[in-house]
């Protein structure tokens, strides 16, 4: 059975060029970037070189970024050295819809007796820019919003939270590890301080991912070691993977246009046809700019596992809520802090297409899917309920 994977916001396949590209860094050439002996030190051009990829795919100097091991380690090192450098401001404003790598950082420091406004979203997911000004002015040591929700692909207003922040002179981090490679991104013109991404979102390998810091921002490392990195980020430097995310980095700035309309035109395909054929459905962060390889829909009445289990039998990759949490049977705190109903939280299922979705799968999905519907809704645990 081939399968269909359409779960893109969780992770993404190596594509073929990167792999071409980081294999050598792997075999024969192993060396250890900081030696003193040649076979080590000549490769240290290599990150050099993938760091002027990632910059430049996002608008930034080389100089400005930092290669981390994830997108979890960039969220983790801007927020914890916002914290260290001004011990006085014990608040941090982030929002109710963060992944878990902000989020359960912000909880942490909540615990350890920091204020934490968790800015809230609308029934579409779009933020409510009036609650931030409201708390703005209470000088936070740090304002972390996410460019692109990974459950349901939601874009914020980056550009204008930045403005703000700036104009008060406010650290502003961003978590782009959903947006980067899939939209156009200018950090000068976003007016972030901080933002992170992760390798294995943009069709690099996980375990690797950058930080980008603004040339003049205050900063402190997270891990302390070695010279690395200019000393921001001690470890022997993963070169195969850094090669990795610069190849990826290259190939997306390259594919960014079409790729949003052809993946685009996908995503739509589904969403259309779903929409026609199945009853009451909704479409979480319809009305809101989404990513447009995201479809998170609710199915009133279904079970999203029991839902996951049929897809997984045709072959069919597809997450209800996101990656991290789907072993957990409770709601995704996305959905919930949407107010989606009960009767469709439940039955929430999340699609992310990549470039390298065809149209015959999202075809076979079109086909399967009322199918699976209609056979969920008619079991006795449904009928129950209505
Ligand atoms: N931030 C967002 C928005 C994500 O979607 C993810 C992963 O799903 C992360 C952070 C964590 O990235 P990583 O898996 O590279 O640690």
């Amino acid at each position: 059975m081939k399968t269909i994977y359409l779960d893109n916001n969780a992770t993404t396949t190596i594509s073929p060029e990167v792999l071409n590209e980081m294999l050598p860094y792997l075999k024969e050439f192993y060396g250890n970037p900081s030696s003193g002996h040649s076979f080590g030190r000549n490769l240290y051009y290599k990150i050099e070189q993938a760091r002027e990829k990632v910059a430049l795919l996002i608008g930034a100097e080389p100089e400005e970024i930092i290669f981390t091991s994830c997108g979890t380690e960039s969220d983790n090192t801007a927020i914890r050295s916002a914290i260290q450098l001004d011990k006085k401001k014990q608040h941090i404003i982030t929002t109710q819809v963060e992944h878990p790598a902000v989020l359960n950082l912000a909880k942490y420091m909540e615990r350890k007796g920091y204020k934490v406004t968790y800015l809230p979203v609308d029934r579409t997911g779009k933020l409510d820019i009036d609650a931030l000004m409201h708390v703005i002015d209470d000088e936070p040591a740090i304002v972390s919003i996410m460019y692109a929700n990974n459950e349901t692909g939601v874009i914020f207003p980056i550009a204008e939270i930045g403005t703000i922040c700036r104009e008060r002179g406010i650290l502003f981090h961003t978590d782009a590890v959903q947006a980067v490679g899939k939209v156009p991104i200018d950090v000068k013109k976003l007016g972030v301080d901080m933002l992170s991404m992760s390798g294995h979102k943009l069709h690099a390998p996980k375990g690797i991912g950058a930080l980008y810091v603004r040339k003049g921002c205050r900063f402190f490392p997270y891990l302390l070691g070695g010279h690395q990195e200019y000393g921001q980020r001690a470890g022997t430097e993963n070169l195969a993977s850094i090669v990795a995310l610069g190849k990826a980095c290259e190939l997306a700035l390259e594919n960014i246009p079409c790729e949003q309309i052809n993946v685009a035109g996908l995503r739509d395909l589904l969403e259309l046809n779903l929409t026609n054929k199945c009853s009451d459905i909704f479409i979480n962060g319809c009305g809101s700019e989404r990513l447009s390889n995201t479809l998170n829909i609710s199915f009133s009445n279904v079970d999203s596992e029991a839902f996951l289990h049929r897809l997984d039998k045709y072959g069919i990759c597809a997450s209800a809520g996101s990656a991290c949490s789907s072993s957990s049977s409770e709601p995704s705190h996305v959905l919930r802090a949407m107010r989606v109903p009960d009767a469709a939280i439940h039955g929430s299922i999340r699609f992310s297409l990549s470039r390298y979705t065809i149209v015959d799968e999202v075809n076979t999905v079109i086909d399967i899917i009322p199918e699976i519907i209609n056979e969920l809704r008619g079991s006795p645990i449904f009928r129950n309920c209505e």
